[in-house]
């Protein structure tokens, strides 16, 4: 594998860990205030990234590359709101577009047909990721002004179930 390929999907690695520790953190912070349903929402995701952290683990293993393990940076966002982790949701996951079109970028330059069909499925995952986002802060814009209808949200949220990725490698 090309050797630039290969280090950025490396440090993907690092910023899908990264990705569940926020996420893990905004479940935390609406555990804090008593928004179970978000934090269920929240923990789930984290369980995605982990899960897209290990696709990017099988997938360098698979083809014989070594893996390094960096130190996850803490979490960093600045409190305000019920809304604010749902805006920060959507700021990171745009950044996280951004990583895959890069590595992506890095793969087409050198030919690699493989590498980019596997990243093939993350950029048909991050339209999803961020469409999720933005629709979570519609919906919390149009409900969650009220006591109601925030109730009813969380309750939304509460029924989301964890399902594997659908990418094998
Ligand atoms: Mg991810």
């Amino acid at each position: 594998m090309n050797a630039k390929v290969s280090k950025l999907i490396n440090e993907q690695i690092n910023k899908e860990f990264y990705s569940a520790y926020l996420y893990l953190d905004f479940a935390n912070y609406y555990d804090s205030v008593g928004l179970d349903g978000f934090a269920n929402w929240y923990h789930i995701q984290a369980q995605e990234e982990r899960d897209h952290a290990m696709l990017f683990y099988t997938y360098l293993q698979n083809n014989g590359e070594a893996v390094s393990f960096e130190a996850i940076d803490k979490p960093e966002w600045t409190r305000g709101d019920n809304t604010t982790p749902l805006r920060q949701a959507l700021e990171h996951e745009k950044y996280v577009t951004s990583l895959i079109n890069d590595i992506y970028a890095a793969a087409f330059e050198v030919h690699d047909f493989r590498t980019m069909q596997v990243l093939d499925w993350f950029v048909k995952e991050q339209g999803e990721e961020e469409k999720n986002a933005s629709d979570m802060i519609t919906k919390m814009e149009l409900f969650g002004g009220d006591s109601k209808g925030l109730y009813m949200l969380n309750s939304e949220l509460k029924a989301r179930v964890y399902s594997a990725p659908s990418l094998v490698l």
